[in-house]
């Protein structure tokens, strides 16, 4: 009826409402949030397998509020992209994490290795890299060190000056991650002619091994097409034994998920390091 229709539609209306109003609300809450460095970073480790031990973490910007509780990235990040500050919470977070892995380097070794998420509303900036290496000379760490997660959405968009940025990126010596492999169709011609290290397979394809002939398939293939492009390859959410044994048999060079360890602060992190060197 007309009345349930109009019903339904004011139902929606105030859901949209409420909806923008929680963002307004939060975008408020986020420039004081970045104002008074109100984030942590959490951190997930990454699991070679050949050699069975940690090699490096990828670092995970938390937001705990002291009304709304945790407030997930999922949430705030593309809120923080619209509002044209996510330059300020990714600046942060880089500094914050270098500061924190050169202290895990220095107790449990050189070869660790760092991985941020980088948004793509940074690459409207054109010196990003300088940006970049003064982070670096900041903190002292080394660019050889430091890996940028960027989701292959982005870099599957075609687009010059982002081939000329990466590059950039690049000869500071700093390593360069497709993140959420699998889902926006790269081309092999695209891949070959971007700068990158390391291909990290979507968690979506990882999850559904064992149950799902197609995404086995899927993740198999790409294992081997990065390979043939001397690319590294992470396999990321990995929660069950079976799925870590299936990324092994095809080769895959690192692991990360609930299976191995949630992302934790760092006190938590050099506690695992600790009980990984003594046997
Ligand atoms: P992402 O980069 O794909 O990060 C992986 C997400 O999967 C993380 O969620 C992590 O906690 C979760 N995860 C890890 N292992 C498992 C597993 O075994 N099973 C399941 N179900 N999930 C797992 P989180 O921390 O909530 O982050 C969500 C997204 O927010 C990230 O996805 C990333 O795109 C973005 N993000 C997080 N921190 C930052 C940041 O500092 N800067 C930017 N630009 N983006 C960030
Ligand atoms: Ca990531
Ligand atoms: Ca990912
Ligand atoms: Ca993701």
């Amino acid at each position: 009826s007309k009345a349930a229709g109009r019903d339904q539609f004011s139902f929606f209306a105030k859901q949209m409402n409420i909806r923008s109003e929680r963002r307004i609300h939060l975008a408020q809450k986020l420039r004081q949030a970045i104002e008074e460095q109100r984030f942590e970073v959490y951190y997930q480790p990454k699991w070679c397998i050949r050699r069975n031990k940690i090699v490096g973490m990828e670092a995970l910007i938390r937001w705990f509020d002291a009304h709304e509780g945790a407030i997930p990235p999922d949430e705030f990040i593309p809120l923080a992209e619209d509002q044209g500050l996510i330059g300020l919470v990714d600046q942060w977070v880089i500094k914050k994490a270098c500061q924190d892995i050169l202290q895990v380097r220095q107790q449990f070794g050189e070869h660790i290795q760092l991985s941020v998420n980088f948004s793509p509303a940074h690459f409207i900036r054109r010196d990003l890299y300088k940006r970049i290496a003064e982070i670096l000379s900041e903190t002292g760490f080394p660019g050889t060190s430091l890996e940028l997660e960027i989701t292959e959405t982005f870099m599957a968009t075609e687009n010059e000056s982002l081939l000329e940025q990466l590059n950039q990126i690049r000869d500071l010596g700093v390593e360069i991650s497709i993140d959420d492999f699998g889902i926006a169709y790269s081309s092999l011609s695209r891949l070959k002619r971007l700068p990158l290290n390391t291909l990290k397979i979507d968690r979506s394809f990882i999850r559904d091994i064992g149950s799902d002939q197609d995404d086995e398939v899927i993740v198999k293939t790409i294992i081997d097409m990065a390979h043939n492009l001397n690319l590294k390859v992470v396999a990321e959410g990995v929660e069950t034994a079976e799925q870590l044994a299936f990324v092994r048999q095809y080769n895959c060079d690192q692991v990360q998920g609930f299976l191995f360890s949630p992302p934790i602060p760092l006190q938590q992190l050099i506690q695992l390091m600790e009980q990984q060197e003594s046997p």
